[in-house]
């Protein structure tokens, strides 16, 4: 890579194809593979990532919301797109662009079949998601005879697919839980399959599913954090590659003084002779002030920088004093050399909160 200028956010499609060949590795050679790239891939570049996934093979995608597979139709994305939590509102631009619905309770289905015969759709295939234990969306299991009621002798919407969701497959103290969700799926297919005819794709595990339960891949499996390069789990992290990475460099150094202050509020208060690096990203960026405060660290030639004081809109500040360093030099707030798994940790956070809340100020750049 040239030399750094400005605050970037690496997005290396290499780790990325790693990551799909990593994950594949784990499902049967018949498992489909869904690359879940919501809340802008993750927050790099949905379209760049869904093209890549599309090129490395993948079998579908899917977002959270209806404008975000409009914008891969837009972009020529032509496999098949799961809406996780399509609203209403947006039905008519759904099927427009050919999306397909995770349909989720008795009322979304009814409405959604009302607009599926109004535009006189035929076969428009929808998803059906069953609630096993996240609570969060999900018909019931007892919504069988609703669902059945509706689709009879419907043919303007088939069910193409069935799944649900894992609450704690990260969670190894949450075994038997998780395992009861896998049995409450595996009741819930065979009722729907005896009650509505055979559905052709069953999913219900994302990637720490995949990781710590392949016995329950059904025909088809989606991943999201996997594929941009985090686990859940210490031990398989080493084997993925982080996708996105976020740099910067120095913008000025400071001598401070003992007993001066540095930042608002003056809450970082010198105890002795200090060198601070000022660095071009903030809480605008998506390192919030939670980071501040020495909770946090910057790498800087290797070395750990302490962000100290509060952090800014659009600055922070690091203490430099024991590291070799010039402005202009460059930093890493996460990437290889600190993985966003670890520096999400600081802040008593996770990856996927950090990662999808880099801001679109920040410029991304392709490696
Ligand atoms: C976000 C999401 C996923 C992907 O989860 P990862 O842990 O990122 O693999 C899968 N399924 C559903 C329903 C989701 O909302």
């Amino acid at each position: 890579m040239p030399k750094l200028k400005e605050t970037v956010l690496e997005i290396d499609l290499s780790a990325l194809e790693h990551n799909y060949h990593f994950l594949r590795s784990k499902l049967r050679p018949t498992t489909k593979l869904m690359g879940v790239v919501k809340a802008h891939g993750y927050g790099s570049d949905p379209l760049i990532i869904a093209k890549k996934l599309v090129s490395l093979g993948i079998d579908a995608l899917a977002v959270a919301y209806v404008t975000e597979g409009v914008q891969l139709r837009i972009a020529g994305i032509k496999v098949p797109i799961l809406v996780l939590h399509p609203q209403a509102t947006n039905f008519d631009l759904l099927i427009a662009h050919h999306l397909e619905p995770s349909i989720y309770s008795p009322k979304i289905l009814k409405a959604f079949h009302q607009t599926a015969k109004k535009s006189t759709l035929k076969d428009y295939p929808i998803h059906l998601k069953f609630n096993t234990g996240l609570n969060r969306l999900g018909f019931w299991e007892s919504d069988l005879d609703y669902i059945a009621e509706q689709m009879k002798g419907t043919n303007s919407i088939k069910i193409k697919g069935i799944l649900s969701h894992l609450a704690a497959s990260e969670d190894a103290t949450e075994k038997e839980f998780t395992s009861r969700q896998i049995k409450a799926f595996e009741k819930i297919v065979n009722n729907a399959e005896a009650t509505l005819g055979p559905i052709p794709i069953k999913h219900l595990l994302n990637t720490s599913g995949i990781l710590n339960y392949p016995e329950a891949q059904w025909n088809m499996v989606r991943s999201g954090i996997g594929l941009y390069g985090y686990g859940n789990d210490a031990a398989i992290d080493p084997l993925l590659k982080p996708v996105v990475s976020l740099r910067t460099i120095i913008s000025q150094l400071h001598k401070i003084e003992p007993n001066e202050s540095v930042g608002y509020n003056r809450a970082f208060r010198s105890p002795g002779f200090k060198t601070t690096a000022t660095l071009p990203l903030g809480h605008a960026d998506g390192i919030g002030r939670q980071y501040g405060n020495e909770k946090a660290f910057v790498i800087i030639h290797g070395k750990k920088a302490p962000i100290i004081g509060n952090v800014c809109m659009d600055m922070l500040m690091v203490d430099v004093t024991d590291i070799d360093c010039r402005e202009g030099d460059e930093v890493t707030i996460f990437g290889n050399e600190q993985t966003a798994e670890v520096f999400a940790a600081y802040a008593n956070t996770i990856s996927y909160e950090l990662i999808t809340g880099i801001s679109s100020r920040v410029k991304r750049v392709y490696k």
